[in-house]
């Protein structure tokens, strides 16, 4: 007889990984299934002149004891077993800008983050107090950020509606602090006109509370959720990608892979981009109102990325267990809109952090914006590793091209640098669109924007009763982020007081 899944859940994402945990965890038979040959979405990592390198996530917060990131690991029983570096307690990250010798340092821990940029800008010490004070009062709104599971979610959304720029802007008047606390905005995407206090708090937040690398890469997190979810009878099948929903009335009854073959379902959780959601209805009987389809199609993207993975000499260039952020000019809020006309406007500069060696770096990986608009010429090119498919000699020369513009912009803050490069190994954003399944390779999916914060926001709840979404979309990007819209979306299908409390109790 042919298998029911009592959830599917589409993409092996962080997001789609945990809520196949949690709910096989609860006794439910569940599948997920991944388009890539590869499980963990942007915690997939890859290997280029033996070196192993990050798709995706480069650092995370908030996993010291009695901190929420740490708490939801240690429930889903892959916290200790994690092999992470702690980042330098007095700078995770350095910001930097040009034609400024100085680097400004952020400290883990509130209280050394103020006192620490307080020695930078001594006349600050106030306004910084304030800011590490308002950052963590606005994440105390979001219950799940803090596993504050008896406090009730606000009764408005004001707190929704704050501009980043605006409030930094209100805390302090110096306009290089200002500049220097939204320098690492590529973390969120920040854009002046657009990003919320919110978002800025809590990427921020969870950083500052104690920052990690991954050693030897973030798909350790996705290797260690695929045995959790084996151990409790869950299933994942890798190189199946969804292209369509067969409804039984208004439920889901199966889903549809682009090879035809079906698999019957009683639940559909989908991790993917939700503007995928249009292919999987083809909507026939309006499953889903025309009105929130097109918001979903209209809603903006957060911009593209163009990586670069440098690979170095062995043993000439140490390792940094700092992150740099660079900045052209101090108008930090605009590193989008000035990147077409001075690129990079904006760039991160890390060194990952390998069991190799305590002392030196293997490689250095550094990203950037990106328009899409740059690689429109090869989008109907497809590329992944199951889909070997050469975009063409005209398409290498241009990463080419820009890997080396973006390497001599790097040799002005890593003079250590030079002569040391062994190879550029680049991806676009055709490469984060092919392997993630985002349109134009957006970098968080949608962006979110404080003056219209529905807009830009998902329900995990759809118009149809056994289809509920998860990830990015739903809640924020970064791994607390989808941590949260896991939880948030299985707290629909299992009793969520008890969720919750095991989550808090786990040990
Ligand atoms: C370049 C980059 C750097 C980042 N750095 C950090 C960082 O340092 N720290 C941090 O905390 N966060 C970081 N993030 C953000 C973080 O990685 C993401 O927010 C998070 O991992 C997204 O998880 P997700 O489950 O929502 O989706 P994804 O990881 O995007 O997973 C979605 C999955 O669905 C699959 N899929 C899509 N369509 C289909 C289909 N039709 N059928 C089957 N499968 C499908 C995809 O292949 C993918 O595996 C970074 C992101 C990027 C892109």
């Amino acid at each position: 007889m042919e298998t029911t899944y009592d959830i599917i859940i589409i993409g092996s994402g962080l997001s789609g990984l945990i809520c196949a945990y949690i709910l096989s965890k609860e006794g439910y038979k569940v599948a997920v299934l991944e388009k890539n040959k590869q499980v963990g979405g942007c915690l997939q990592t890859f290997v280029r002149d033996k070196r192993i390198f990050d798709v995706g996530v480069h650092y995370i917060g908030g996993l010291d004891e009695g901190q929420s990131l740490n708490q939801y690991f240690k429930y889903l029983g892959i916290r200790d077993a994690l092999k992470l570096q702690k980042m330098d307690l007095d700078a995770f990250d350095t910001i930097g800008f040009d034609g400024d010798d100085t680097v400004y340092k952020m400290a883990q821990g509130h209280e050394r983050f103020v006192d620490s940029l307080s020695q930078q800008f001594p006349k600050e010490h106030l306004a910084l107090k304030n800011y590490s004070q308002a950052i963590q009062d606005i994440c105390h709104k979001f219950p799940l950020y803090f596993l504050e599971t008896d406090k009730p979610y606000p009764d408005n959304f004001k707190h929704l509606e704050i501009n980043a720029q605006a409030e930094i802007a209100s805390i302090t008047s110096d306009p290089k602090l200002q500049a220097v606390l939204g320098g690492n905005s590529i973390l969120y995407a920040g854009r002046g006109s657009s990003t919320p206090f919110y978002l800025h708090a809590m990427v921020l937040n969870s950083y500052i509370e104690s920052s990690w690398r991954c050693v030897d890469g973030g798909s350790q997190i996705a290797r260690l959720l695929v045995k959790q979810i084996r151990k409790e009878g869950g299933a994942i099948f890798k190189q199946k990608e969804v292209d369509q929903f067969l409804f039984d009335g208004n439920n889901i009854k199966a889903v549809q892979l682009t090879t035809g073959n079906t698999l019957n379902c009683k639940h559909v959780i989908s991790s993917a981009h939700p503007q995928q959601l249009s292919r999987f209805v083809r909507n026939e009987g309006g499953r889903l109102r025309k009105a929130y389809l097109n918001r979903i199609q209209r809603t903006k993207a957060t911009p593209a990325i163009f990586s670069v993975h440098y690979t170095l000499k062995p043993n000439t260039v140490k390792y940094i267990n700092s992150n740099y952020y660079n900045n052209k000019t101090i108008d930090v809020w605009n590193t989008i809109e000035n990147n077409a006309k001075d690129w990079p406007s904006t760039y991160l500069a890390l060194t990952p952090k390998t069991s190799t060696s305590a002392i030196y770096a293997d490689s250095l990986s550094a990203m950037c914006y990106m328009e899409y608009d740059e690689v429109k010429a090869w989008e109907n090119s497809f590329n992944t590793v199951s889909n070997q498919f050469s975009r063409g000699a005209d398409y290498e020369a241009f990463k080419e091209e820009k890997a080396n513009m973006l390497l001599t912009q790097l040799y002005k803050k890593f003079p250590q640098l030079k002569g040391n490069v062994l190879n550029m190994y680049a991806s676009t954003p055709l490469s984060f669109r092919d392997y993630i399944g985002c349109p134009t390779g957006s970098l968080y999916g949608f962006e979110r924007s404080y003056d219209d914060p529905m807009r830009t926001a998902l329900a995990v709840q759809t118009r149809i009763p056994n289809l509920r979404l998860t990830g990015q979309n739903v809640n924020i990007h970064g791994i607390l982020g989808v941590t949260v819209s896991a939880v948030l979306a299985c707290a629909e299908l299992v009793d969520r007081e008890k969720l919750l409390t095991d989550i808090v109790a786990a040990t």
